[in-house]
């Protein structure tokens, strides 16, 4: 059996900072990674389609987050806040910018100078990174027994730091989860979240596939309105997508009958315009095809699109031969785009894992478990999820440093 005195299992972006941050704190004391792939960081260097979006500068607004520990966030962004996150980059020598949208990116725009930064460091530090090696079990006696597909460990204390099962086909399972549940914690349901909505009618989706429409998109429980975003949608073979769709996703998990509206129309919230719009053109291009009659305003499949649903049929016909409420229907699509979606389950297209670790059961200030003493949790194995934008690693590296200062 190998003995070390603190072991964090799982080399991602809470993990690793964890380690340097305990290894800052207890300099004569032994910290080993336990890390089931032949590499620590894998998930880092994809994320921000490869630039790495670090954190966000409104990141301690708890609103943008969801969750079993949303309560506690307070408590841990003043214990780490975004400035202190910014200066711990900086103390590691990364140099970075920020967008207009208060995204941190590192200079270099490389997700990989992020890893590269954060190993030199462990290795400096001679941290034990130990890769190819899967924790199986955990039991706590006077100290944690740690057991490996091969070997055994024993550790004073511990970080279970190994993430969620989101995006699979980067190593990523659940077996973190159910170590944390086999100890005793209680786990908040694990469902795909930040991640593309499949629509349940999909006879119009595949002519718009690849049209990308800017809008503002609010997603319903039946009658009942539930959140809304404005941004890019993105139409895919069979699915609506796009950061905006992204984080009405968190929140679906929930819903019986989820409904995504869009509002695409030029005029945002003023129906009148819109309408007064179309009827003017009905006028002056009276003599065109109506499967042209939305050409000024969308690209002329995402037009089609748009007629159809609003259940416009002979589209060779004139313009002059759309009735009033023709114009109306048009009108209401533009205005009021509904579309039954489906709860996603695949985790594959999914960034992040809704569900985890109850927050109740994790103390913030330390993010050590109420339920086992020297035992810690960081990163996404906890039940709370942020919009796009940075904040989810955001979470994972304030944890990871909250946990690492107080082993
Ligand atoms: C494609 C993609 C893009 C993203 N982009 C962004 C972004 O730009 N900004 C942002 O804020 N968030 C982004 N995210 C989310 C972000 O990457 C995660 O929230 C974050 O990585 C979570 O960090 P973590 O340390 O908890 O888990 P991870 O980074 O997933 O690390 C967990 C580690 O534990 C290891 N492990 C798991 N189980 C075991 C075990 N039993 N034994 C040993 N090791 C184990 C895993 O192999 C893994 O290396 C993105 C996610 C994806 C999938």
């Amino acid at each position: 059996m190998t003995k070390k005195d603190i072991i964090i299992i799982g080399g991602g972006a809470s993990g690793i900072i964890c380690a340097i941050k305990a290894k800052d704190t207890n300099p004569d004391k032994t910290v080993a990674i336990l890390e089931k792939q032949n590499r620590i960081g894998r998930k880092l260097l994809s994320t921000g389609n490869g630039r790495c979006n670090l954190f966000n500068l409104d990141a301690d607004d708890v609103e943008k987050y969801s969750g079993s520990f949303k309560n506690n966030l307070s408590a841990l962004f003043k214990k780490c806040s975004v400035v202190k996150l910014g200066e711990e980059f900086s103390k590691l020598g990364l140099v970075t910018y920020c967008d207009s949208e208060n995204r941190v990116y590192p200079y270099s725009n490389h997700a990989g100078t992020v890893l590269d930064i954060l190993r030199f460091r462990l290795i400096e530090l001679g941290i034990d990174v130990i890769c190819d090696t899967k924790v199986t079990s955990i039991e706590k006696k006077d100290v944690f027994i740690v057991k490996t597909e091969e070997k055994k460990f024993s550790c004073d204390k511990l970080v279970i730091s190994t993430g969620s099962p989101a995006s699979p086909k980067l190593g990523s399972d659940n077996s973190g989860i159910n170590l944390l549940e086999m100890l005793g914690h209680k786990i908040e349901p694990l469902s795909p979240a930040l991640c593309p909505l499949k629509v349940k009618d999909n006879t119009i989706m595949p002519s718009i596939k690849g049209v990308r429409q800017k809008g503002s998109v609010a997603l319903f429980d039946g009658d009942e309105f539930i959140k809304s975003e404005n941004g890019e949608i993105q139409f895919t073979e069979n699915s609506l997508s796009g950061i905006c769709i992204f984080n009405l996703s968190v929140k679906i998990k929930s819903l019986k009958n989820p409904i995504i509206s869009l509002n695409i129309s030029p005029y945002n919230e003023n129906y009148g315009q819109l309408l007064h719009v179309l009827k003017i053109n009905a006028q002056r291009f009276k003599n065109r095809e109506i499967l042209r009659f939305l050409d000024g305003m969308f690209i002329n499949k995402l037009g089609i699109a748009i007629l159809k649903c609003s259940g416009i049929k002979k589209l060779n016909d004139p313009i002059f031969t759309l009735k009033k409420e023709d114009i109306e229907n048009i009108c209401d699509t533009i205005y009021d785009w509904k579309f039954k979606v489906e709860k996603p389950t695949s985790f594959d297209k999914a960034q992040v894992c809704s569900g985890g670790v109850n927050g109740l059961e994790i103390e913030p200030k330390t993010m050590e478990s109420k339920k086992i003493k020297d035992l810690y949790i960081c990163g996404e194995a906890v039940d709370i999820v942020g919009d796009c934008g940075g904040f989810n690693l955001n979470f994972a590296f304030s944890s990871g440093i909250i946990a690492g200062e107080s082993l």
